[in-house]
């Protein structure tokens, strides 16, 4: 290293003299130093041109696991954090399924953290954000509903976001408020078999609901509810790719509001929602 410090200022020795002869203008002087000092690595330390050759940039590690594209899976999943912010006027109807009569509200405002202050809003939104990255970061393809408190969009209109963009399924991220804040837990809400809009789907949704709901009570301790049947959901409905809601837990409970504000508890969820979507696709889109 001393040799070439000295090598180095051998260079800018002789470099100066030069400039001072040939009388060129002050700017010049900093490219052509550069140049100078990238040149001799190469003559002197053949063995150690990793880092120093460059002294405008420092290249640590260039090759780190976030500067690396995972391999593409070739899974779109779309991701729906349910509800929206109450600036957002979703009073409207809607058709809450295709071409029925029944008109449910566009997005309704949601729960919210009896003990954290957290609306289920900012709650599903933050862990849908986290979800998005943990899963691209495996190589799936992941698109949002939304990504801020203040789009305005429906829940039938989220499901055809999704039909429209050729997702392979749908998750859609919620939470639960129960008038007793005994009531604690997990589950997943999909629709029957015998819904007539979405019930040939009822397989898939039952087998991704299962594993996500699983993975994710084994991850964060959660109570496990259950897979259950629901007719009622506009943005189940309308959906034509399999589709789940996931009540992450009672935001009305004490331990599972508290738990769900916390900030490594949440990366707990994240991990057991994506183990539970890898379990998924493995035993069924695998070779898609
Ligand atoms: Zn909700």
């Amino acid at each position: 290293m001393r040799q070439r410090m000295m090598g180095v200022m051998f260079a800018l020795l002789l470099f100066t003299g030069t400039m001072l002869a040939g009388g060129c203008a002050k700017e010049a002087e900093e490219p052509e130093a550069k140049d100078l000092v990238i040149d001799l690595p190469k003559e002197e330390a053949p063995g150690e041109n990793a880092g120093d050759t460059s002294p405008g940039e420092t290249p640590e590690e260039p090759d780190s696991e976030e500067t690396q594209e995972p391999e593409k899976k070739g899974i779109l999943i779309s991701l729906d954090p349910g509800h929206q912010s109450p600036d957002v006027d979703m009073s409207a109807q809607e058709p809450n399924a295709p071409g029925s009569s029944t008109m449910k509200t566009k997005s309704t405002g949601g729960t919210s953290g009896r003990y954290s202050g957290i609306p289920e809003y900012q709650l599903n939104l933050d862990i849908a954000l986290m979800l998005r990255d943990a899963l691209a970061a495996q190589g799936y393809d992941v698109m949002m509903t939304r990504e801020d408190n203040e789009t305005a969009i429906s829940n039938a209109e989220r499901a055809t976001l999704a039909n429209e963009a050729g997702a392979d399924f749908v998750v859609r991220i919620h939470a639960n408020g129960s008038e007793s804040s005994d009531a604690n837990g997990a589950l997943v809400l999909v629709g029957s078999a015998e819904n007539p809009y979405v019930g040939s789907l009822y397989t898939q949704s039952y087998a991704l609901g299962t594993t996500v709901l699983n993975s994710y009570c084994e991850a964060t301790g959660m109570q496990n509810l259950g897979v259950q049947a629901n007719d009622t959901m506009t943005g189940i409905n309308w959906s034509q790719v399999p589709v789940i809601i996931l009540e992450m837990g009672f935001m009305t409970n004490e331990q599972d509001d508290l738990n769900m504000a916390d900030s490594s508890y949440r990366e707990k969820m994240v991990e057991g929602i994506v183990n539970g979507i890898n379990l998924y696709c493995e035993e069924n889109l695998a070779g898609e």
